[in-house]
């Protein structure tokens, strides 16, 4: 009896016992397995080293040639204007998987008042790699500029308009990055166009700049449109249609714990589980 067959037979015996034969029940994610793989694997360590490591060794290349560019949004005309790099912040500059463990210990889902708390607390440490690279940024006078969904909302009536801004600003600081202004920090809803999906905040950035790399975790931190109404496979193709893009101008990094990939799931995560069939 082969391992495929054993199994089945296994399975067939567990449903006769418990008379559970069709339906499948919806696995409870609670996070616990994934927070705990971004904060104890020296793996999730090594694949953001190597993320920041590709981009070093591409960034002269970006430089010389003045038609690389990496945003979609560039349009004409930008060969003479400052080079860029856009990186998202959460998960991609600053490790936030305190915040999520705290939410599994709690049994508690992402809230809008508790991830607020959190970036208040400017306790994020940063992603391994990213404090060394973006100093270096400054030295090859490139433009940082972060893309965020961290929002501009005020917390108190009177009270600053954009506090998680200067909360994350301080955070940045003290992990180790200097000079960070608010101008370089392009937050959700700072303007009304700026909501979660980042193509607008791509295109003001590319008015006036050359943008020679992206960083993110999550495939909008790349692409419009693939965080609503859009499947899996979809995503897949897309993925695979700007391969080229992967390691040179695109630099993503593992999230296990939350994002799109997750939230354009529709129905019972169970029915995507794959085992042998
Ligand atoms: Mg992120």
């Amino acid at each position: 009896m082969n391992l495929k067959s054993t199994f089945l037979s296994i399975l067939s015996i567990t449903a006769l016992l418990t008379g559970c034969v069709t339906t499948q029940p919806e696995i409870t994610n609670n996070n616990f397995n994934s927070t705990l793989w971004v904060q104890t694997a020296a793996e999730y360590e090594a694949n953001a080293i190597q993320a920041y490591n590709s981009a070093e060794s591409n960034i002269d290349v970006a430089l010389r040639d003045k038609s690389w560019t990496a945003a979609l949004e560039q349009g004409s005309n930008y060969s003479l204007k400052p080079p860029a790099i856009i990186l998202d912040i959460d998960e991609t500059v600053l490790d936030n998987s305190q915040y999520q463990a705290q939410l599994v210990l709690d049994n508690e889902q992402f809230n809008p008042e508790t991830w607020d708390d959190w970036i208040a607390m400017e306790s994020a440490p940063a992603v391994p790699g990213a404090v060394d690279f973006i100093n270096s940024m400054e030295n090859l006078q490139v433009d940082v500029i972060y893309i965020t969904n961290r929002e501009c909302m005020a917390r108190t009536v009177g009270g600053p308009e954009c506090p998680q801004e200067e909360d994350t600003i301080d955070n940045l600081l003290k992990v180790g990055i200097v000079d960070v202004d608010p101008e370089q920090i392009f937050l959700k809803g700072e303007q009304p166009d700026w909501t979660s999906e980042k193509q607008t905040r791509r295109e003001v950035v590319a008015s006036n700049h050359r943008i020679i790399m992206l960083f993110g975790d999550d495939l909008g931190d790349f692409l419009p449109d693939v965080k609503d109404d859009i499947t899996p496979e979809e995503r897949s193709e897309l993925v695979e249609e700007y391969s080229e893009h992967w390691g040179r101008k695109w630099f993503i990094f593992g999230n296990p714990t939350y994002g799109s990939w997750e939230s354009i799931l529709s129905g019972p995560k169970s029915e995507y589980f794959r085992g042998l069939e």
